[in-house]
């Protein structure tokens, strides 16, 4: 059966916040217009543009779950975790996320020093100028490579310099994913694992990673991801229904000119996957 690859609902974007491209309240407009009824604004480590995201999301009758996605480790793996409905407030998860913010403020000087080393200097002025004064990730130096004429693009800047591995790859230290499961939890929200193809990990392993999360409190897991590999949603809506996590949908949305997502391209979930927004009581139409 044909299904349609647009979902009404997209748990998993970013903003100017983090590594996204676009203001949060254009952002809101972005998910306005493509026809995407509830979204979750889920950008790395902080939750700073929930606010100016909420108040376009009322001006536009867009059903706006506050979110984050948090920095965090499982057996040397780095491991990304999206947690949904959380309190922006707690101070659990405030204080967890300003300690990933201040490693990241740290390991951008040591990008910036291995790329030095590599023969590209000035590159902490140039990223933490497109980051702004928040977050400062990889993605922001791929920008300053590429707009200073040292890649062609942000995947060859990743693929030479940024990425495990590379000249300039700094041995991430982030928490163990338990504590993210735990500081998303003591605010009230979901933990769900992000685009979980992505880590290419095998069958087994992924299996483990799984019981892990959900023995630490994890809740669920994104069955359908942005750009995810044939096969994958039908793998881990199986997954789901073994473990009894739920479903989530989620583009990772960064930006018209950043990837290939779009804002709500997202098969459904397979039948029999319970969603993670019912407990919300969201109802889509
Ligand atoms: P960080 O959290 O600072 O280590 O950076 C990770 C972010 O970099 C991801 O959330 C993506 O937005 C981006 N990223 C990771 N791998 C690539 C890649 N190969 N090409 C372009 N962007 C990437
Ligand atoms: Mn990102
Ligand atoms: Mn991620
Ligand atoms: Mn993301």
């Amino acid at each position: 059966m044909h299904q349609k690859m647009f979902s009404p609902i997209d748990l998993h974007m970013h903003s100017l916040a983090s590594d996204g491209t676009m203001h949060p309240r254009d952002l809101v407009q972005r998910v306005h217009d493509s026809g995407v009824q509830v979204m979750a604004l889920t950008d790395h480590d902080n939750t700073a543009g929930l606010a100016e995201a909420g108040e376009k999301a009322t001006e536009l009758g867009i059903q706006l779950i506050p979110g984050v996605e948090v920095s965090s480790e499982w057996e040397t793996q780095g491991i990304h975790i999206v947690g949904l409905f959380v309190d922006p407030e707690n101070g659990v998860l405030q204080e967890g996320l300003a300690k990933i913010m201040a490693f990241r403020d740290w390991r951008a000087t040591e990008i910036s020093r291995l790329l030095e080393v590599a023969g590209i200097p000035g590159a902490e002025a140039g990223a933490r100028a497109m980051a702004g004064s928040r977050m400062v990730g990889r993605s922001h130096f791929g920008r300053w490579l590429v707009r200073a004429g040292h890649c062609a693009d942000a995947s060859e800047a990743f693929g030479k310099y940024l990425g495990r591995g590379c000249p300039a790859y700094v041995p991430s230290d982030w928490i163990p994913m338990t504590e993210a499961v735990r500081w998303i939890n003591s605010a009230g929200g979901s933990a769900i694992l992000a685009h979980p193809g992505r880590y290419k990990l095998s069958a087994s392993r992924l299996r483990a990673l799984l019981n892990a999360f959900r023995e630490a409190g994890g809740a669920g897991l994104e069955v359908c991801s942005g750009s995810q590999a044939a096969g994958d949603r039908e793998h881990l809506g199986r997954l789901a229904r073994e473990l009894g996590l739920l479903g989530s949908v989620g583009s990772d949305f960064h930006g018209p000119d950043v990837g290939h997502a779009a804002i709500g391209q997202l098969l459904p979930l397979p039948d029999g996957v319970e969603p993670v927004w019912t407990r919300a009581g969201i109802q889509l139409h």
